[in-house]
């Protein structure tokens, strides 16, 4: 006989099996209403990839909300953004293997459900941008595909015979007057409860009559979307009741946790350092340059602090060794670095105190591991400051007066002005810092041809200091490219 220990963890490993079980059964569609979880195998590294790649998208169209980016803008960004992480191809793509596509998408969309069902704030947001995404992809699927897809579920709606349409034809034309009548005569609509289309009432887009609203079939996405956003809702609070089962699972739990805490602060996920570095190595004399034309705010802060108190807490070294080793900073570059910036401090203490740190943190003591620099998500949600540190992210950590002070004394002469600061802390208000980071680097670098609302390319915001200096160079580089072409009249140099 089990006891109600063994008891709750058989119940336990039949929630994780449930979860785990993912498998092909089979995608005739390429867009998802996501009724039913995955079955089958799936490594649990594959399950965070598939949830950190959906994250990444979702994120990106939080902070296309945020800085209220028309519908067709966001559209393009999200699209290119699938494109890179989770591909969708549709049923006429015939050279490309779909099945291992759709299983990530829905695999994607079951672990965030987890991740994001544990709050109710985690899960309006999560249902805003899943619909969003829905919307995407409905709006931009093959439309015999789509028609296809909407035969296969029942939306209870009624159809409107040709009788019933003669004799509203009047009151079917009011509801839509920039259409002529031609295109009246020749559209279909359907009935549904009028509660079900609020959005399309508010804007005056339909017939009501006898508590029915009279819909054309163009508007019928409103009727989707809205069906949509009320499964996932209810979905969402069924996965909340049946987490608890999950808490002693101690592989999966941390991994929520990540995900959860990421999309809290607003960022996705980890940007890979793995691009970071252009290649080429900075030496310690380029660092006071570099930090003014390239540093995100947090290191630029950093480096500042470094300058004025000519030493570093230990949160300060870690957050700002990290990132100038990823930055391509050699060992002995490191080492002279932070050798002359701690003036104050004896060749015997730096020995003692500090050099083996700088070693360990490049993975030449102790346990030896190759330590990645933080990423925004890790500097704005550990290790909070206290008095006297100089690590955190400004946008989340400084109070706002501090935070002008300091963004106009760093960036104005990259072509920053007080006028830009309420937009900036606008977002630094809603707890979108990266946002607000992000706009910081379009006005930073609009000599360098950065338009507003195209983040650091694509249309992308920061996720990573690394990123943020990445592109900066890069952009840098572009510049005095087509610098060298224009005066030499020949071909672009690029000048590292
Ligand atoms: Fe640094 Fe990220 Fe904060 Fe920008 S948003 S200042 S890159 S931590």
């Amino acid at each position: 006989m089990q006891n109600s220990g063994d008891r709750k963890k058989l119940v336990t490993q039949q929630k994780i099996s449930e979860v785990e079980n993912h498998g092909t059964t089979g995608y005739p569609h390429r867009l998802n209403f996501y009724d039913k979880p995955p079955l089958g195998d799936i490594t649990i590294e594959d399950f965070e990839t598939c949830a950190l790649d959906r994250l990444r998208i979702l994120a990106e169209i939080e902070s296309s909300f945020v800085r209220n980016r028309p519908w067709d803008e966001l559209k393009e960004i999200t699209s290119k953004q699938c494109e890179n992480y989770l591909p969708l191809k549709a049923n006429t793509a015939l050279l490309v293997d779909k099945e291992p596509q759709r299983k990530k998408d829905h695999v994607g969309h079951f672990v965030l459900r987890l991740a994001f069902c544990r709050s109710e704030e985690l899960r309006r947001r999560f249902v805003k941008a899943e619909t969003a995404l829905f919307r995407v992809r409905f709006e931009t699927d093959d439309s015999e595909e789509r028609t296809e897809f909407l035969k296969t579920r029942k939306f209870g709606w009624e159809d409107v015979s040709s009788e019933e349409k003669k004799h509203f034809h009047e009151e079917l034309k009011a509801a839509s007057p920039w259409t002529t009548p031609e295109v009246i005569a020749s559209e279909t609509y359907v009935k549904v409860k009028w509660t079900r289309v609020p959005d399309l009432i508010e804007k005056r887009r339909v017939f009501l009559k006898g508590g029915m609203a009279y819909v054309p079939t163009r508007e019928l996405s409103s009727i989707i979307l809205q069906e949509f956003q009320a499964n996932l809702t209810r979905a969402l609070e069924m996965t909340a009741k049946a987490l608890p089962f999950l808490d002693e699972d101690t592989r999966i739990i941390p991994i929520l946790d990540n995900l959860s805490q990421g999309f809290l602060a607003g960022i996705s996920s980890e940007w890979s350092t793995a691009t970071a570095s252009s290649g080429d190595e900075i030496t310690a004399d380029m660092i006071d340059d570099m930090a003014r034309k390239h540093f995100p705010a947090c290191m630029r802060n950093l480096h500042e602090c470094l300058r004025r108190d000519k030493h570093l807490k230990h949160f300060g070294r870690l957050q700002y060794g990290l990132f100038l080793k990823v930055l391509g900073l050699s060992i002995e570059e490191a080492i002279t670095f932070w050798r002359r910036s701690f003036s104050n401090i004896q060749e015997d203490k730096f020995n003692k105190e500090y050099r083996y740190n700088i070693r360990h943190s490049f993975g030449l003591e102790g346990k030896r591991a190759n330590y990645p620099a933080k990423s925004c998500q890790q500097i704005l949600t550990s290790d909070q400051p206290g008095t006297g540190d100089s690590h955190g992210c400004p946008y989340r950590h400084f109070s706002p007066d501090n935070l002008q002070t300091a963004l106009l004394s760093m960036y104005s002469s990259q072509g920053l002005t007080s006028v830009d600061l309420p937009d900036i802390m606008r977002t630094v208000k809603a707890g979108h810092y990266h946002v607000a980071c992000t706009r910081v680097f379009e006005i930073t670098h609009a000599r360098q041809g950065v338009a507003k609302g195209q983040g650091v390319g694509g249309g992308e915001s920061v996720t990573h200091p690394n990123q943020y200096a990445a592109r900066s160079r890069e952009l840098e580089r572009e510049l005095e490219g087509v610098t060298t072409k224009n005066e030499d009249g020949g071909d672009v140099v690029m000048v590292g």
